[in-house]
Parts: structure tokens; C-alpha cells; sequence
């Protein structure tokens, strides 16, 4: 089965969004970004209510907050609009496109090279310094592609002393020293970080009681979609997390998740825009490729938009590589994603009302 939710651009996934937006009589809010998208279509955060304005339940959903990630996002949002089913008292905001720019020309990070989910630091206070990304940044972005043998034995020799784990926080957790560089989190807030402090603003400032599920794709088993909790609070928000989406929730504090903990991840946002409200939250993150293969595509990716002198051929491969580790041409795939991003909405609108 293929499933006609999932869009071959972003304009197109843009239109079906809008089109169901539409059709269930949502209501649409569109900030733009004044650049052009690969197509050279416009390119917005586009916000969709559905049910009452001044609902205290809320569910939030959020896409492509990593550009090319949107693909998926933006499917399960179009596809809720469709089918999700909604009690009288609840309403619904999806936050579609929080990085139109990525999501058109197919990058995770944005219209600087930035990486949005390590964008919500407090830029009042100094610089986070992530002193082993430094070791390894030379490494990660050669001046060849593919990386030389004795760049690759090195970066080898560096994952047997420090262990898979502390290279993967090194590379993914966020870096601030390295603006062409992989997993860098800017040096001021974005347009997509400040344009989404003003969504939560405008349509979340009544919610009393917020769910929120933050799609995403890249880490995990392929087709499994791993539940990770996004809240700081890590007591009765974690037990509220763990009724409603089950047991199987898992942490990047305790290192039971794929992922680790991030610097200025976007759900930093909620607790300060949203002080009032009692806040639940999950990434739903969506298994392509082993984690070394995903890595390696936004490697090549980052290379390549330093080097667009790249012959056609190593361009369309690079290329493919991200499209096979964000949004695998895969039906299958497809299906579970969309089965999966169902379910985890059905169970956030159950617990929403569920009594405390
Ligand atoms: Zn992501």
C-alpha cells in the first residue's frame, strides 16, 4: 500500500496540508519566510487549528523542525487532520514547516546551517563549548569526500578510546564554535525559533493542559518509532507521559533512548512560553538507517554545501544518502510511520482527557 499522505516536495506536502487544513475547517495562520524554496515556491511555518480558540486541552504537533524530516511530519499532520477524531472540548495546533527552508532543499538544518533543536539555548548567557567536537571536526568534514583511509582510521581510533557513545554526543549533541559545521547550533535565536515562540504564544497561551508530539526521523530500528520524553520535568510529567504512551518511553537522561541529551533542544521553548500550562510532550522519532550510516549522509551533506564544485555524480549519491537516512522511498515504511503517528495522537487525546 502506498500511502498518499507523504509528498515527493515540500510545496506539494505544503499544498496537501493546507487542502486538509481546509477540509475539516481548521483554521489557517501562515508566517513567512522571506526566502525561496528549491521549486521557488514560498516558503512558511504554517499553523492549523482545529476545535474550540479558547480549548484549556490542547495537542501540539510539530514537522520538519530538521528540514528534510518534514516529509514524514508533515504526512502524519495531514493524515490527523483527516482522521483523528476529536472530543468537543479539545483542540488541535500542528506547526507545520518549523524549518520550511530545510524541508524544501531536502537539508535537517536551515537557511544558516543551523540545527534548530540546538537553537533554544539562552543566548544571554556564554556559549555552550562542546570541546570534543573540536577534536573532531577536521575529521567529520575533510577537505575530499569520500573521507581519505587515514581520516576514517583516525576517526576509528578515536571511537575505540572514547567509547560509540561519547562520539556520538560529541557530533550530535550540539556545537557552537563551528558555524560550517555538522549539529551547529547558531550564535543568535533563528527566524524559526523566534516565528515559533510566537505560535505558542498566539494559539497555546489559554491551553492549561498541553500535550505535544514533535516528529522526527533518522535514529532508531527502521520503521519503529521510538517515544522519547521531551519534558524537563522528569516526575509526575514523566508518570503522565508513561500512562498515556506507555511503558516503553524512553530518556535521553538514562540513556535508554537512540538519542542524547541535547544543548537547546526546541521543547526548551514550552516551559517559557507556556508557564501556566501542565506539559506533556514526546519526540516521536522514526528508525531509517543504522546510526553510523546517518551520521556519514549529514557528513557528505554538510560537505557538499561546501562544496557545490562536487561532480553531478557525487552530488545525486550524497543526495540520495540523506533522502535513504530522513525519508526512506520506502511504502512500507510509509505505512508503519503513519500507523505509528496515529496511534501515538489517538493515546495524547486520550490522556489530555483523562481526570489528573
Ligand atoms: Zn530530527
Amino acid at each position: 500500500m502506498n500511502t498518499p499522505l507523504f509528498s515527493p516536495s515540500y510545496r506539494n506536502a505544503r499544498a496537501h496540508f493546507l487542502a486538509a487544513a481546509s477540509a475539516c475547517g481548521a483554521r489557517v495562520y501562515t508566517q513567512a519566510l522571506h526566502l525561496f524554496g528549491a521549486q521557488g515556491e514560498l516558503l512558511a511555518m504554517d499553523v492549523a487549528v482545529q476545535g474550540p480558540p479558547d480549548a484549556s486541552k490542547v495537542l501540539m504537533t510539530t514537522s520538519a523542525v530538521h528540514g528534510i524530516e518534514g516529509f514524514c511530519g508533515s504526512a502524519i499532520q495531514t493524515g490527523l487532520m483527516q482522521h483523528l477524531a476529536l472530543p468537543a472540548d479539545v483542540a488541535v495546533v500542528h506547526v507545520h514547516a518549523v524549518n520550511p527552508h530545510g524541508f524544501s532543499h531536502r537539508r535537517r538544518v536551515n537557511e544558516d546551517n543551523i540545527d534548530l533543536n540546538r537553537n533554544f539555548i539562552d543566548f544571554n548567557r556564554p556559549l555552550p563549548v562542546n570541546a570534543d567536537y573540536a577534536e573532531v571536526h577536521r575529521l567529520l568534514l575533510p577537505a575530499q569526500w569520500p573521507p581519505s583511509t587515514a581520516d576514517q582510521a583516525e576517526l576509528e581510533a578515536l571511537a575505540q578510546v572514547w567509547g560509540e557513545r561519547r562520539l556520538q554526543i560529541a557530533i550530535t549533541s550540539g556545537q557552537y564554535q563551528f558555524p560550517e559545521g555538522v549539529w551547529f547550533g547558531g550564535l543568535t535565536p533563528t527566524w524559526s525559533h523566534l516565528t515559533f515562540r510566537k505560535v505558542l504564544q498566539a494559539h497555546l497561551g489559554q491551553a492549561r493542559h498541553i500535550a505535544w508530539i514533535d516528529l522526527h526521523t533518522g535514529l532508531g530500528p527502521y520503521g519503529h518509532g521510538e517515544r522519547i520524553f521531551a519534558c524537563t520535568d522528569t516526575g509526575t510529567a514523566l508518570q503522565r507521559a508513561r500512562q498515556w504512551w506507555g511503558p516503553e518511553i524512553t530518556s535521553v537522561q538514562t540513556g535508554t533512548s537512540k538519542s542524547v541529551p541535547l544543548s537547546g533542544p526546541i521543547q526548551m521553548a514550552i516551559d517559557q512560553e507556556c508557564p501556566a500550562a501542565q506539559y506533556t510532550g514526546i519526540c516521536l522519532e522514526f528508525g531509517t538507517v543504522p546510526l553510523a550510516q546517518m551520521i556519514l549522509a549529514m557528513r557528505a551533506e554538510h560537505w557538499l554545501a561546501l562544496h557545490p564544485e562536487a561532480p553531478p555524480e557525487l552530488c545525486t549519491s550524497i543526495r540520495e544518502g540523506m533522502q535513504q537516512a530522513f525519508n526512506p522511498p520506502s511504502a512500507d515504511w510509509q505505512a508503519q510511520v503513519w500507523a505509528q503517528g496515529l496511534e501515538a495522537a489517538r493515546q495524547a487525546v486520550q490522556g489530555l482527557c483523562a481526570p489528573a
